[in-house]
């Protein structure tokens, strides 16, 4: 969903960007027609203004090193498609006009997001363009597979109506396996198999939807609107757990969209506990919520309770630190319940990865709870929606 980081050469604003280009082969000859660069230019004017809040054409112009008259073409034609707003002016510091601030219209418009990853209940949101939650909506989680799409829909048209300004789009973060077009490859849970959501709530909503692994939503949250560094895997620990990466600010996808899907990796070779997929010792079986909660449950005293988390988190630690090494890895972030995973879990984690890493490249990784809470995939279905209307990331 994230363009690639882009470059635009200093002498002209037609440079091509190999962000915008797909594949590995087309990126040194392909030529960039004209529409592209012009598509390339807009996103990175929304990118600016996006991160540096309000700004003058003048200062437009400086930081996205395209010319005076470009920046007034794309500006002029954001505003008249209602994206950007004029905001005042500023004081000239030297002589001539004050000159006029313009922003993203971050009112005039909002995102709705959903997140189908609950066991128990679907949760929605309206957000601002900042990715901030002005309304929160909550549904049970339906009995039967069937009904998934009616409710979904339902509670995404609730929060359109609740929207009070156009809705740019509709972001959704749902269990399973999902491809780059919104297709649900697999989801056991919902008994989907290559069932097109996106198109399914394009189709019932008449807005722009964008569909995407929950845990691959989340990571887009840490890094958009949660300052995660570049290169970032996110943990996403609940029934079952998934994991969303980062690698130079772009999502890695996989040649099946299946990266990430670590939870049935087995951690070791000595066993563990059985695992609903029928093998022993897979890191779902140490890690979930439930089978944490079970164990936990069972333990006698604080010391018992303790050390099933710290065992946790060494499986954890066991199962990242190749993915750190392979893929230097600077920052692990966990996400799910902070009382189970923020603490012994965590520290263990973090002394395994240590560990078994190569010390003078991978010792500082760190490892930190989301800042979002519960909110995150929601806030990831924000994101999903800005980089696929906006370009933003
Ligand atoms: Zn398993």
């Amino acid at each position: 969903m994230i363009p690639a980081e882009t470059h635009v050469h200093p002498s002209g604003d037609t440079a091509p960007s190999a962000g915008t280009l797909p594949s590995r082969g087309r990126r040194q000859s392909a030529k960039v027609l004209p529409e592209q660069a012009r598509r390339h230019n807009r996103s990175l004017v929304l990118q600016t203004l996006f991160h540096g809040g309000a700004m003058s054409r003048a200062d437009l112009a400086r930081e996205t090193r395209l010319t005076r008259v470009t920046i007034s073409d794309l500006v002029a034609e954001l505003i008249s498609d209602g994206i950007l707003a004029e905001f005042g002016t500023r004081e000239a510091s030297g002589p001539g006009k004050p000159a006029i601030l313009v922003d993203l219209d971050r009112a005039g418009h909002r995102i709705v997001g959903l997140d189908l990853s609950g066991s128990d209940t679907f949760i929605g949101a309206v957000l601002t363009l900042d990715g901030e939650i002005v309304a929160r909506h909550e549904v049970a989680a339906p009995a039967a597979a069937a009904d998934v799409v009616d409710t979904a829909v339902a509670l995404a048209q609730a929060l359109v109506a609740d929207a009070h300004a156009p809705v740019l789009g509709v972001g959704v973060g749902t269990p399973g396996v999902v491809d780059e077009r919104g297709v649900i490859l697999a989801a056991p849970n919902f008994g989907w198999v290559g069932f097109d959501l996106e198109r399914a709530l394009t189709d019932a909503l008449q807005l722009p939807v964008l569909v995407a692994n929950d845990a691959n939503a989340a990571v887009l949250a840490e890094y958009t609107l949660g300052g995660a560094a570049d290169d970032v895997m996110l943990v996403k620990v609940g029934r079952g757990v998934g994991a969303g990466l980062l690698t130079g600010g772009t999502p890695l996808r996989g040649s099946r969209f299946a990266a990430g899907e670590i939870g049935h990796v087995t951690v070791g070779t000595d066993g563990g506990p059985q695992c609903a997929c029928g093998k022993i010792g897979c890191l779902e079986a140490w890690l979930s919520v439930p089978s944490l909660v079970a164990r936990l449950a069972a333990a006698s005293d604080d010391d018992a309770r303790r050390g099933v988390l710290r065992d946790a988190g060494e499986r954890l630690g066991i199962a990242l630190a190749p993915v750190v090494a392979t893929l230097d890895l600077s920052e692990i972030v966990l996400s799910g319940p902070p009382e189970l995973l923020d603490g012994p879990l965590a520290a263990a984690t973090l002394d395994t990865l240590r560990a078994r890493t190569l010390a003078p490249f991978h010792e500082g990784v760190r490892i930190r709870m989301t800042a979002h809470g519960q909110d995150i995939v929601l806030r990831g279905a924000a994101v999903m929606v800005l980089s696929g209307q906006l370009g933003v990331s």
